[in-house]
């Protein structure tokens, strides 16, 4: 059997360095760190912030001492738009991406050939961990264009030597079409549209679960379990996630393995920190904070702990599949939905998880947050399932007691529960309204 074969069935792709244990890369990502600090003193905001700190790879002795270092924001990439933050001559340069942001103007992310080369194969690492094989065929239905989904995985199933169908986004009849003449084992888009084809097929007349596709890598949007359970069903396929964001490299942060037991962070060129959003001090391994994620390798664009305002977990446990990079859970939700209650950060990813492990409660909730006197009170009203809507009013306290103890294991607070009737809580079009703050503001 050959090498390339080998690892496909294995489902590692860079065996040597995804397998490297702690130790190693430990040491592999120190050395890169110091070598990251020389390259960014070629970045003025950079050598400004780290001279006003004295700090640089001199100061760094264990990987602990990252805390030492300056914070990169949204903000900061956005005062030196639009290539501010380049780290080599312009000339050097191979391709520009932009990420879209609400406020109109792109924050603009530029790659080295170099970069892309890295790019591509990290893409290949986790398309291959989910199962993508050289024979197979994969339709990708990621928009091509400024934002790096598209390309970012075009290349990588590229590198791995599959077949692409550049579908690109968008007319989803036309995308049931092709897969029915083309048969491509691979789907390649956002979860929420994978949920668009399977309607869209239906629509037709089509059983989606005919449908070609075996495997779906899936990303670009926050997405929960139990919408990979209807994904899965409705298609009859295997769903991966898949993370990252473009002012990073895009697509290729961290993918899941055939465990599917949390996302592989390549920690050989991105060093993770899950921070307390407030006090940006790490949180221990399990506890919900902010992804603060350093590039190790990147050459055109270098970012030293860019604060990305995602919530996850990490997990840095061996996991079954051999590798040891830390795992990071999906993600649960963004700084800016932060509450702070008595002190206490809460999100309200944290409540609906509380939620889903009492049976009879439906996803249908609000928080309300007052503060009456000086203290801070949170009200969860909850609507129950119409079958569990009771005249007893033990059961129905008995599901109250159970529902607010939930919410203080997962979220740490006493919460007042309100139990509602089916369908008493708003319906929203788009991103529902989750949290009312009624807190008068101190400003
Ligand atoms: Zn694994």
């Amino acid at each position: 059997m050959s090498e390339r074969t080998d690892r496909h069935l294995s489902r590692i792709w860079e065996p040597e360095t995804e397998t490297l244990p702690r130790q190693p890369l430990e040491a592999l990502q120190l050395e890169r760190l110091r070598a990251l600090l020389d390259r960014l003193a070629r970045v003025p905001f950079y050598r400004e912030h780290l001279a006003a700190r004295s700090v640089g790879a001199q100061s760094i002795r264990t990987l602990a001492d990252i805390q030492r270092l300056p914070i990169t924001t949204k903000d900061d990439l956005r005062l030196h738009h639009p290539l501010g933050f380049l780290a080599v001559p312009r000339h050097a340069l191979a391709r520009i991406h932009g990420s879209t942001g609400t406020t109109g103007r792109p924050t603009f992310v530029a790659y080295t050939a170099r970069d892309l080369d890295i790019w591509s194969n990290l893409c290949a690492r986790f398309l291959v961990a989910g199962g993508l094989r050289p024979e197979h065929t994969a339709q990708i239905a990621f928009g091509y264009g400024l934002f790096t989904g598209g390309f970012g995985l075009h290349y990588g199933i590229e590198r791995v030597g599959a077949a692409i169908i550049p579908a690109a986004a968008g007319n989803t009849r036309r995308q049931i079409e092709i897969m029915r003449d083309l048969d491509p084992e691979v789907l390649i888009c956002t979860p929420s549209y994978a949920l668009t084809i399977a309607d869209g097929a239906r629509e037709i007349g089509i059983d989606p679960r005919a449908l070609p596709i075996r495997y779906g890598h899936f990303g670009g949007e926050p997405w929960t379990e139990d919408m990979r359970r209807e994904i899965e069903d409705q298609l009859d396929i295997q769903a991966f996630n898949n993370y990252g964001l473009s002012e990073i490299i895009g697509p290729g942060v961290s993918g899941e393995c055939a465990e599917r037991t949390g996302m592989h962070i390549q920690e050989d060129h991105f060093l993770v920190e899950c921070l307390d959003p407030e006090t940006l001090t790490p949180v221990p391994d399990g506890e919900p904070g902010e992804l603060v994620i350093t590039t190790l390798t990147r050459e055109a664009m270098p970012l030293l702990r860019y604060r990305t305002r995602d919530i996850a977990r990490l997990d840095r446990e061996p996991c079954a599949c051999g590798r040891h990079t830390a795992r990071m859970s999906r993600v649960t939700g963004r700084t800016d939905d932060m509450l702070i209650i008595r002190g206490v950060n809460v999100f309200p990813s944290q409540i609906e998880e509380a939620l889903l492990r009492v049976e009879g409660t439906t996803p249908h909730y609000q928080i309300e947050v007052t503060r009456p006197g000086t203290l801070d009170e949170v009200h969860v009203k909850v609507e129950i399932r119409p079958e569990l809507f009771s005249d007893r009013m033990d059961q129905m306290q008995a599901l109250h007691e159970r529902i607010a103890r939930e919410i203080h294991t997962v979220a740490g607070i006493r919460a007042h529960v309100h139990l509602v009737e089916p369908r008493h809580i708003e319906r929203f079009v788009g991103k529902a309204k989750r949290v009312l703050d009624r807190r008068a503001r101190a400003d």
